[in-house]
């Protein structure tokens, strides 16, 4: 673990110079356009089994129509499948959103979650319990939305993580989190998390990973099999 995590400040850099930026959201993530971390939570939900393009269109649709989260409850449900119709799988999303809002209302008495920004344990516990919302998305809030630790490991970061040796083969997403969320020091985690997106598009592909290109191939299991440099 130490070892990793010694590596992590010459990664960051690496992935840094190599996208020419720092690893900050981009425009292009509904994320970028959240004004609070209630808004980042219901805004990941969009991002779930889509691009961020589809994510994007239904999050602007969505703020169109309603200036703050508690007016989605206020929306007649035709209304609300439409606007996020864009991210896809919107009769199961709009549940999800009407229930996530229902319980954060139930349990902090408000549509917000900036009570929750003080205590990360709680924060953490609260998110896990909401309906519809797994470790992924609560990491996404807490880290984006609450500025508080946590690295979210999504299909990219996962495949990334077994290929660099960081976890092994059996890991599975959930573990591969809470690894790589003690590993990685908090103040490289939001950067990294959007650098490592980057590079999961870019290089470490799904299938054909361009490993001679790749910044971070001498730091990677797979990437030096293949190294004759
Ligand atoms: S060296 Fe290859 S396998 Fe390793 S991170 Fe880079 S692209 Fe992925």
């Amino acid at each position: 673990m130490n070892e990793i995590r010694s590596k992590i400040p010459e990664i960051h850099r690496l992935l840094a110079a190599s996208f020419g930026e720092p690893g900050v959201l981009h425009r292009s993530s509904p994320l970028y356009w959240c004004d609070n971390a209630l808004e980042v939570l219901l805004a990941t939900i969009l991002t779930q089994a889509t691009s961020d393009k589809n994510a994007l269109k239904a999050w602007q649709n969505l703020k169109q129509l309603c200036k703050e989260p508690r007016q989605i409850l206020e929306l007649d449900e035709a209304v609300l499948i439409k606007a996020i119709q864009p991210a896809g799988i919107m009769t199961r999303r709009s549940q999800t959103i009407r229930g996530v809002l229902q319980a954060i209302y139930g349990r902090l008495g408000e549509y917000s979650l900036e009570p929750l920004a003080k205590d990360p344990k709680l924060a953490w516990e609260i998110l896990n319990s909401l309906p519809g919302i797994g470790p992924k998305t609560a990491a996404c809030t807490m880290l984006f939305g609450l500025g508080l630790p946590g690295f979210p490991v999504d299909t990219h970061i996962y495949r990334i993580a077994r290929r660099m040796g960081w976890v092994g083969p059996k890991s599975t997403p959930a573990d591969t989190q809470v690894f790589l969320s003690e590993v990685i020091p908090f103040e490289y985690q939001g950067g990294l998390h959007i650098l490592l997106l980057n590079l999961g598009r870019r290089y470490c592909r799904p299938k054909n990973p361009d490993c001679a290109g790749c910044p971070i191939r001498h730091h990677c299991g797979l990437g030096m099999k293949g190294d004759t440099d």
